[in-house]
């Protein structure tokens, strides 16, 4: 049965009277009628209903010949994608506005089934190029989304991030989280940072991610941690959890354990990593907003000598305490001031001498130990200061456990990429 009804044959005849057009364009312009059937054999079969000469593409006033292209367009997009390694690819296309402004024209005398020529570009390009690299077009979340600007004949691509979860622990003090600018020069380079434009040599998240961006071949990478702990601080036992975001990788699989061995013999023995798995986009956000309790060890020490009993006395005052905290004086230069109340859900004293002692705290996320302890001149209250009625000091300070807060139930997607790690690893 003919798809083309009396009134598809007159609108036909219409655009051809005004654009002799290839048989894509023509089918194109009644690209909704009819199932199974190319916008080319649309063409054809209208041009012969109405017995009208063919149109060589070439000729074709509407795409002047740009769909005659789509085999050397589809050979562009592999040429450009190289050795990208993915699984799923999606094309888009850009062209010319004079070609849109004539199709919308010719469309208009049409019967309202026209499909848009970006559309008809992207599957005939997409069909090309599966069939050139084996790979499959996904409408929804490919690997990479290539775009051929077909005014220029370049491709753009845009690859998908990957996202990999880990644990971290900090063994040493005095080095940052991530990559700390030099506070003279601001990350370009200057003399005070021999033309580093850090402040610091290394970071928890250079030493991560170095080995990764080497494995994934990614142009960068973002590190989203579960909070941080101060530069002078450790975090030991459990570690804390991170996600490392990889942009642009031209590697999407790799062996995760022999990746978490490279990381650990990055800079050995200051950072370790833990628990390396596949990650996804969502778990960014329960990272960063995760309101972690954590567990801390800290050395006190005080500056007159403290009675025992005392001492047992104010701890015990600060446990299961609600605490007012302001701005501490020292991040005050980048935090907005304000006073918050966190809750010390526990606090207990490990070891003490007369002049120092060794404290376990389990805080709310958020709450300043060293605040805490010093009463930072008043700024946070109460504090171990205030309760002892001696100034107390933290000199080292150490994070031991961070809980992971419950978790709404992973997606499908999550346990797919969990399974997905562990067949890898
Ligand atoms: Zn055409
Ligand atoms: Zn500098």
């Amino acid at each position: 049965m003919e798809p083309f009804t009396d009134a598809h044959a007159s609108a036909a005849r219409r655009i051809l009277a005004g654009w002799p057009a290839c048989d894509r364009c023509l089918g194109r312009a009644f690209g909704k009628v009819g199932t199974g059937l190319g916008n080319d054999a649309r063409g054809r079969m209208l041009r012969e209903q109405l017995g009208a000469p063919t149109v060589p593409v070439g000729a074709c006033a509407l795409c002047e010949g740009l769909l005659g292209e789509l085999d050397a367009l589809a050979a562009l997009v592999v040429e450009r994608l190289g050795d990208l390694e993915f699984k799923t690819f999606l094309i888009g296309t850009r062209v010319d506005e004079d070609l849109v402004g004539r199709e919308a024209l010719a469309h208009a005398q049409a019967t309202n089934e026209a499909e848009a020529i970006t559309s008809e570009l992207n599957r005939e390009v997409g069909k090309r190029v599966a069939a050139l690299t084996g790979k499959e077009a996904d409408l929804k979340k490919p690997d990479v989304q290539a775009v051929v600007d077909t005014r220029f004949d370049v491709v753009e691509l845009q690859v998908a991030p990957l996202f990999l979860y880990g644990r971290y622990r900090k063994n040493v003090r005095d080095l940052p989280q991530t990559k700390w600018p030099c506070r003279r020069c601001k990350g370009l380079g200057c003399i005070h940072c021999s033309l580093t434009g850090k402040q610091y040599a290394s970071s928890v998240q250079e030493l991560i991610q170095a080995p990764a961006l080497a494995a994934f071949r990614a142009r960068d990478a973002d590190f989203h941690g579960m909070g941080r702990e101060d530069i002078d601080a450790r975090c030991l036992g459990t570690g804390r959890p991170f996600v490392l975001e990889l942009k642009e990788p031209r590697t999407r699989a790799c062996d995760l354990q022999a990746l978490e061995q490279a990381m650990n013999a990055n800079g050995p023995g200051q950072v370790e990593v833990l628990g390396l798995r596949a990650s996804q986009r969502d778990e960014v956000a329960w990272v960063k907003a995760a309101d972690a309790v954590k567990e801390y060890r800290a050395r006190v020490v005080f500056e007159a000598d403290v009675d025992q009993a005392k001492l047992y006395q104010a701890v015990a005052g600060l446990r299961s305490r609600a605490v007012d905290q302001r701005t501490p004086s020292r991040v005050e230069h980048r935090r907005a001031m304000l006073t918050r109340q966190r809750t010390v859900h526990d606090i207990a004293v490990e070891q003490c001498a007369p002049g120092e002692a060794l404290l376990r705290v389990q805080g709310e996320a958020g709450l300043y130990i060293k605040e805490l302890v010093s009463g930072d001149g008043g700024r946070t209250r109460p504090s171990l200061t205030e309760l002892l009625g001696v100034q107390a000091r933290v000199t080292e300070l150490d994070v031991v456990g961070v809980q992971e807060p419950p978790r709404s139930a992973p997606s499908a997607e999550q346990r797919r990429a969990q399974s997905q790690s562990s067949a890898s690893r």
